[in-house]
Protein backbone atom coordinates (compact mmCIF):
# COMPACT_ATOMS: atom_id res chain seq x y z
CA UNK A 1 0.00 0.00 0.00
CA UNK A 2 2.95 2.27 0.84
CA UNK A 3 3.28 2.68 -3.44
CA UNK A 4 0.22 3.69 -3.87
CA UNK A 5 0.47 7.24 -3.42
CA UNK A 6 3.31 6.69 -5.69
CA UNK A 7 1.33 4.96 -8.41
CA UNK A 8 -1.12 8.11 -8.20
CA UNK A 9 1.39 10.19 -8.92
CA UNK A 10 2.60 8.31 -12.13
CA UNK A 11 -1.08 7.72 -13.26
CA UNK A 12 -1.28 11.52 -12.80
CA UNK A 13 1.41 12.00 -14.69
CA UNK A 14 0.66 10.08 -17.50
CA UNK A 15 -2.89 11.53 -17.72
CA UNK A 16 -1.49 15.22 -17.73
CA UNK A 17 1.32 14.27 -20.02
CA UNK A 18 -1.83 12.69 -22.63
CA UNK A 19 -4.11 15.69 -23.15
CA UNK A 20 -0.65 18.17 -23.95
CA UNK A 21 -2.71 19.87 -26.66
CA UNK A 22 -1.56 23.67 -26.47
CA UNK A 23 -3.70 25.51 -24.55
CA UNK A 24 -6.08 28.29 -27.29
CA UNK A 25 -4.47 31.56 -27.36
CA UNK A 26 -0.89 30.35 -26.38
CA UNK A 27 2.08 31.57 -27.88
CA UNK A 28 3.98 28.75 -30.44
CA UNK A 29 7.44 29.59 -30.56
CA UNK A 30 9.97 28.83 -33.39
CA UNK A 31 13.39 28.94 -33.35
CA UNK A 32 14.03 31.51 -36.34
CA UNK A 33 16.04 28.77 -38.54
CA UNK A 34 13.01 26.69 -39.73
CA UNK A 35 12.57 26.24 -43.17
CA UNK A 36 9.16 24.76 -44.45
CA UNK A 37 8.44 21.41 -46.48
CA UNK A 38 5.16 20.54 -47.66
CA UNK A 39 3.99 22.58 -43.91
CA UNK A 40 6.50 20.96 -42.11
CA UNK A 41 8.70 23.07 -39.94
CA UNK A 42 12.83 21.78 -40.44
CA UNK A 43 15.61 23.14 -38.34
CA UNK A 44 19.14 24.49 -40.48
CA UNK A 45 20.86 26.31 -37.73
CA UNK A 46 21.07 29.37 -39.39
CA UNK A 47 18.67 32.53 -39.74
CA UNK A 48 15.59 31.97 -42.24
CA UNK A 49 13.03 34.69 -42.40
CA UNK A 50 10.24 32.78 -44.20
CA UNK A 51 7.07 34.43 -46.43
CA UNK A 52 5.05 34.00 -43.40
CA UNK A 53 7.80 36.46 -41.27
CA UNK A 54 8.11 40.08 -40.81
CA UNK A 55 10.40 41.21 -43.07
CA UNK A 56 9.85 38.05 -45.16
CA UNK A 57 9.24 38.43 -49.08
CA UNK A 58 5.98 36.34 -50.35
CA UNK A 59 5.93 34.82 -53.73
CA UNK A 60 2.23 33.82 -53.06
CA UNK A 61 0.93 37.15 -53.36
CA UNK A 62 -0.39 38.07 -57.11
CA UNK A 63 0.40 42.10 -56.80
CA UNK A 64 3.98 43.38 -57.40
CA UNK A 65 5.63 44.00 -54.37
CA UNK A 66 7.34 46.94 -55.16
CA UNK A 67 4.62 48.96 -56.94
CA UNK A 68 2.83 51.21 -55.99
CA UNK A 69 -0.12 49.19 -53.98
CA UNK A 70 -3.38 50.76 -56.24
CA UNK A 71 -1.29 49.74 -59.86
CA UNK A 72 0.06 46.60 -58.29
CA UNK A 73 -2.70 44.04 -59.28
CA UNK A 74 -2.72 41.41 -61.96
CA UNK A 75 -4.54 44.24 -64.65
CA UNK A 76 -1.82 46.25 -64.86
CA UNK A 77 0.89 43.11 -64.45
CA UNK A 78 0.21 41.88 -67.27
CA UNK A 79 0.69 45.16 -69.33
CA UNK A 80 4.18 45.64 -67.32
CA UNK A 81 5.12 41.97 -67.57
CA UNK A 82 5.49 40.76 -71.19
CA UNK A 83 4.52 37.25 -71.14
CA UNK A 84 3.70 36.73 -67.83
CA UNK A 85 1.07 33.23 -68.02
CA UNK A 86 -0.97 33.23 -64.96
CA UNK A 87 -1.19 35.67 -61.87
CA UNK A 88 0.74 33.14 -59.99
CA UNK A 89 4.71 33.09 -60.35
CA UNK A 90 4.52 29.05 -59.40
CA UNK A 91 2.93 25.97 -60.05
CA UNK A 92 2.80 22.54 -59.75
CA UNK A 93 5.76 19.92 -59.96
CA UNK A 94 3.03 18.09 -62.07
CA UNK A 95 6.00 16.24 -64.64
CA UNK A 96 7.62 14.41 -61.89
CA UNK A 97 4.20 13.63 -60.40
CA UNK A 98 2.11 10.88 -61.03
CA UNK A 99 -1.74 11.44 -62.30
CA UNK A 100 -3.15 10.11 -59.35
CA UNK A 101 0.19 12.27 -57.33
CA UNK A 102 -1.52 15.00 -59.09
CA UNK A 103 -5.12 15.21 -58.53
CA UNK A 104 -4.05 14.35 -54.50
CA UNK A 105 -1.53 17.43 -53.97
CA UNK A 106 -2.95 19.90 -56.64
CA UNK A 107 -5.44 21.32 -53.91
CA UNK A 108 -2.51 21.91 -50.93
CA UNK A 109 -2.55 18.10 -50.25
CA UNK A 110 1.32 18.01 -50.32
CA UNK A 111 2.95 15.44 -47.82
CA UNK A 112 6.64 15.37 -47.26
CA UNK A 113 7.00 11.55 -47.93
CA UNK A 114 5.27 12.31 -51.39
CA UNK A 115 7.81 15.58 -52.13
CA UNK A 116 11.03 13.32 -50.64
CA UNK A 117 10.29 10.69 -53.67
CA UNK A 118 10.66 13.65 -56.25
CA UNK A 119 12.93 15.93 -55.32
CA UNK A 120 16.64 15.71 -55.86
CA UNK A 121 18.25 18.58 -57.52
CA UNK A 122 19.21 21.55 -55.26
CA UNK A 123 19.87 24.78 -57.92
CA UNK A 124 22.48 27.60 -56.61
CA UNK A 125 22.45 31.16 -58.95
CA UNK A 126 23.63 34.21 -58.13
CA UNK A 127 21.09 36.58 -58.48
CA UNK A 128 23.10 39.49 -60.10
CA UNK A 129 20.89 41.97 -58.15
CA UNK A 130 23.04 42.76 -55.78
CA UNK A 131 20.76 42.16 -52.56
CA UNK A 132 17.80 40.01 -51.50
CA UNK A 133 15.19 42.39 -51.94
CA UNK A 134 16.61 44.04 -55.35
CA UNK A 135 16.30 39.78 -56.50
CA UNK A 136 12.65 39.47 -55.50
CA UNK A 137 11.66 42.75 -57.19
CA UNK A 138 13.14 41.52 -60.50
CA UNK A 139 12.33 38.17 -60.09
CA UNK A 140 8.79 38.45 -58.72
CA UNK A 141 7.62 41.96 -60.22
CA UNK A 142 9.42 42.36 -63.16
CA UNK A 143 10.28 38.93 -64.67
CA UNK A 144 6.90 37.06 -62.99
CA UNK A 145 9.48 34.68 -61.59
CA UNK A 146 9.72 33.07 -58.45
CA UNK A 147 12.64 30.51 -56.45
CA UNK A 148 12.44 28.70 -52.97
CA UNK A 149 15.14 30.57 -51.00
CA UNK A 150 17.03 33.89 -51.60
CA UNK A 151 20.30 34.30 -49.71
CA UNK A 152 21.13 37.83 -48.39
CA UNK A 153 24.45 39.14 -48.37
CA UNK A 154 24.77 38.97 -44.58
CA UNK A 155 23.73 35.69 -44.30
CA UNK A 156 20.17 35.34 -44.24
CA UNK A 157 17.85 33.36 -45.85
CA UNK A 158 14.88 34.05 -47.13
CA UNK A 159 12.54 31.64 -48.29
CA UNK A 160 9.15 32.90 -50.06
CA UNK A 161 7.36 29.40 -51.04
CA UNK A 162 7.05 26.30 -49.56
CA UNK A 163 9.58 23.95 -50.71
CA UNK A 164 6.25 21.35 -52.63
CA UNK A 165 5.90 24.44 -54.86
CA UNK A 166 7.01 24.48 -58.76
CA UNK A 167 9.03 27.38 -58.09
CA UNK A 168 10.19 28.90 -61.59
CA UNK A 169 13.99 29.52 -61.29
CA UNK A 170 16.00 26.70 -63.91
CA UNK A 171 13.75 25.48 -66.83
CA UNK A 172 14.29 21.84 -67.03
CA UNK A 173 15.26 21.40 -63.58
CA UNK A 174 12.01 23.17 -62.17
CA UNK A 175 9.80 20.22 -61.29
CA UNK A 176 12.21 18.13 -59.70
CA UNK A 177 14.54 20.94 -57.86
CA UNK A 178 14.75 23.75 -55.44
CA UNK A 179 15.89 26.79 -56.27
CA UNK A 180 18.66 29.53 -54.11
CA UNK A 181 19.53 32.87 -55.45
CA UNK A 182 22.61 34.08 -53.50
CA UNK A 183 22.70 37.58 -53.56
CA UNK A 184 26.19 38.66 -55.80
CA UNK A 185 26.57 41.12 -58.49
CA UNK A 186 27.79 38.16 -60.87
CA UNK A 187 30.84 37.00 -63.06
CA UNK A 188 31.39 38.87 -66.45
CA UNK A 189 34.25 38.89 -69.06
CA UNK A 190 37.03 41.09 -68.64
CA UNK A 191 36.30 44.24 -70.37
CA UNK A 192 33.07 44.54 -67.87
CA UNK A 193 34.30 44.33 -64.76
CA UNK A 194 34.75 47.87 -64.26
CA UNK A 195 30.97 48.00 -63.40
CA UNK A 196 31.33 46.04 -60.29
CA UNK A 197 33.95 49.20 -59.00
CA UNK A 198 30.81 50.97 -57.78
CA UNK A 199 29.49 47.76 -55.64
CA UNK A 200 32.71 47.03 -54.52
CA UNK A 201 34.76 49.92 -53.52
CA UNK A 202 38.14 49.60 -51.76
CA UNK A 203 38.51 50.87 -47.90
CA UNK A 204 41.32 52.73 -46.72
CA UNK A 205 43.44 49.34 -46.67
CA UNK A 206 42.77 48.66 -50.37
CA UNK A 207 40.23 45.97 -49.22
CA UNK A 208 37.00 45.72 -51.05
CA UNK A 209 33.96 46.16 -49.47
CA UNK A 210 30.25 45.29 -50.78
CA UNK A 211 27.91 48.48 -50.63
CA UNK A 212 24.66 49.10 -52.74
CA UNK A 213 24.62 52.11 -54.57
CA UNK A 214 22.84 55.03 -52.95
CA UNK A 215 20.06 55.07 -55.94
CA UNK A 216 18.50 52.07 -54.60
CA UNK A 217 17.46 53.54 -51.14
CA UNK A 218 17.53 50.86 -47.93
CA UNK A 219 18.76 47.48 -49.23
CA UNK A 220 16.56 46.05 -46.11
CA UNK A 221 19.55 44.03 -45.03
CA UNK A 222 18.69 41.88 -42.06
CA UNK A 223 21.49 42.39 -40.13
CA UNK A 224 21.41 46.37 -39.86
CA UNK A 225 24.91 48.07 -40.42
CA UNK A 226 26.37 44.82 -41.95
CA UNK A 227 29.74 45.27 -43.28
CA UNK A 228 29.93 42.75 -46.46
CA UNK A 229 33.30 41.66 -47.49
CA UNK A 230 34.20 39.13 -50.83
CA UNK A 231 35.40 35.89 -49.11
CA UNK A 232 38.68 36.27 -51.00
CA UNK A 233 39.73 40.37 -51.68
CA UNK A 234 40.67 39.61 -55.18
CA UNK A 235 38.47 39.47 -58.13
CA UNK A 236 37.97 35.44 -58.61
CA UNK A 237 38.64 35.00 -62.42
CA UNK A 238 37.67 31.33 -64.09
CA UNK A 239 36.42 29.57 -67.06
CA UNK A 240 32.43 29.17 -67.18
CA UNK A 241 30.79 27.72 -70.59
CA UNK A 242 34.51 28.07 -71.98
CA UNK A 243 34.49 31.81 -71.22
CA UNK A 244 36.83 33.26 -69.22
CA UNK A 245 35.13 35.53 -66.47
CA UNK A 246 35.79 37.15 -63.61
CA UNK A 247 33.80 37.66 -60.30
CA UNK A 248 34.03 39.02 -56.76
CA UNK A 249 33.39 36.28 -54.30
CA UNK A 250 30.40 35.51 -51.68
CA UNK A 251 30.93 36.67 -48.49
CA UNK A 252 31.83 34.27 -45.44
CA UNK A 253 28.31 34.52 -44.18
CA UNK A 254 26.54 33.58 -47.09
CA UNK A 255 29.05 30.50 -47.12
CA UNK A 256 28.17 29.58 -43.84
CA UNK A 257 24.58 29.75 -44.11
CA UNK A 258 24.24 28.45 -47.37
CA UNK A 259 26.61 24.79 -46.01
CA UNK A 260 24.40 24.76 -43.62
CA UNK A 261 20.95 24.77 -45.61
CA UNK A 262 22.48 22.50 -48.14
CA UNK A 263 23.18 20.33 -45.05
CA UNK A 264 19.86 20.45 -43.98
CA UNK A 265 18.53 19.79 -47.19
CA UNK A 266 20.64 17.09 -48.58
CA UNK A 267 19.12 15.25 -45.06
CA UNK A 268 15.23 15.84 -45.33
CA UNK A 269 15.80 14.97 -48.92
CA UNK A 270 17.41 11.60 -48.91
CA UNK A 271 17.32 11.22 -53.16
CA UNK A 272 19.57 14.38 -53.25
CA UNK A 273 22.94 13.45 -52.15
CA UNK A 274 25.62 16.31 -50.91
CA UNK A 275 27.71 16.59 -54.09
CA UNK A 276 28.27 18.53 -57.33
CA UNK A 277 29.20 17.28 -60.58
CA UNK A 278 32.30 16.32 -60.64
CA UNK A 279 34.96 16.11 -63.74
CA UNK A 280 37.80 13.43 -63.72
CA UNK A 281 40.14 15.63 -61.81
CA UNK A 282 37.52 16.06 -59.06
CA UNK A 283 36.75 19.83 -59.62
CA UNK A 284 33.52 21.18 -60.91
CA UNK A 285 32.42 20.65 -63.99
CA UNK A 286 32.17 24.21 -65.09
CA UNK A 287 29.72 23.92 -67.95
CA UNK A 288 26.22 22.77 -69.17
CA UNK A 289 25.62 18.81 -68.16
CA UNK A 290 25.02 16.95 -71.36
CA UNK A 291 21.14 16.31 -72.04
CA UNK A 292 21.48 12.72 -70.90
CA UNK A 293 23.67 13.40 -67.98
CA UNK A 294 21.45 16.13 -66.47
CA UNK A 295 18.53 13.58 -66.90
CA UNK A 296 19.99 11.38 -64.25
CA UNK A 297 22.10 13.31 -62.30
CA UNK A 298 21.17 14.03 -58.67
CA UNK A 299 22.80 16.47 -55.94
CA UNK A 300 23.68 20.02 -56.07
CA UNK A 301 24.18 21.83 -58.72
CA UNK A 302 24.57 25.21 -60.21
CA UNK A 303 22.16 27.36 -63.07
CA UNK A 304 25.22 26.58 -65.66
CA UNK A 305 24.81 23.17 -65.27
CA UNK A 306 21.41 23.24 -66.59
CA UNK A 307 21.32 25.74 -69.31
CA UNK A 308 24.30 26.71 -71.68
CA UNK A 309 23.39 30.51 -71.65
CA UNK A 310 24.05 31.00 -68.36
CA UNK A 311 26.81 31.12 -65.86
CA UNK A 312 25.64 31.34 -62.35
CA UNK A 313 26.91 30.75 -59.65
CA UNK A 314 30.14 31.87 -61.65
CA UNK A 315 33.38 30.99 -61.19
CA UNK A 316 34.05 32.38 -57.39
CA UNK A 317 31.63 30.04 -56.15
CA UNK A 318 33.68 27.48 -53.88
CA UNK A 319 32.26 24.32 -54.35
CA UNK A 320 34.12 22.76 -52.10
CA UNK A 321 34.04 25.19 -49.05
CA UNK A 322 29.77 24.22 -49.02
CA UNK A 323 29.58 20.85 -50.38
CA UNK A 324 32.80 19.69 -47.94
CA UNK A 325 31.06 21.85 -45.22
CA UNK A 326 27.70 20.42 -45.65
CA UNK A 327 28.85 16.64 -46.07
CA UNK A 328 31.45 17.38 -42.43
CA UNK A 329 27.65 18.42 -40.77
CA UNK A 330 26.43 15.29 -42.17
CA UNK A 331 28.50 12.87 -40.83
CA UNK A 332 30.01 11.79 -44.26
CA UNK A 333 33.20 11.23 -45.80
CA UNK A 334 34.42 15.00 -47.54
CA UNK A 335 34.26 13.79 -50.70
CA UNK A 336 32.01 10.77 -52.22
CA UNK A 337 35.20 8.97 -53.31
CA UNK A 338 36.42 8.42 -50.08
CA UNK A 339 33.11 6.66 -49.21
CA UNK A 340 33.78 3.10 -48.81
CA UNK A 341 33.47 1.40 -52.73
CA UNK A 342 31.23 -1.61 -51.08
CA UNK A 343 28.58 1.39 -50.58
CA UNK A 344 25.51 0.35 -52.71
CA UNK A 345 24.29 3.40 -53.52
CA UNK A 346 24.71 7.43 -52.53
CA UNK A 347 20.57 7.48 -52.51
CA UNK A 348 20.91 7.03 -48.63
CA UNK A 349 21.48 9.75 -45.77
CA UNK A 350 22.39 12.47 -48.89
CA UNK A 351 25.60 10.86 -49.51
ZN1 LIG B 1 20.29 31.56 -62.43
Amino acid sequence: MRAYPQLFVILLSLAWSGCQTPRPLTFAPRAGDEIVVAGRLFHTGTRVVTWMDAGGYDAYRVERRFSPLDESGWDKTKEVVKGVPTPNRFGLRRDVLTADEAERVRGGGWDVATLQQHVDQFVIHYDEAGFSRNCFKILHDLRGLSVHFMLDVDGTIYQTLDLKERAWHATTSNSRSIGIEVANMGARPAGLVKILDEWYPRDAEGRPRFKVPERFGDPMIYTRDFVGRPARPDLVRGKVQGVDLAQYDFTPEQYAALTKLTAALCAVFPRMPCDFPRGADGKVVARKLPDEELKAYRGVLGHFHVQANKTDPGPAFDWERVIGGARKLLGLPSSRSEAPKSSVTNSGGGG
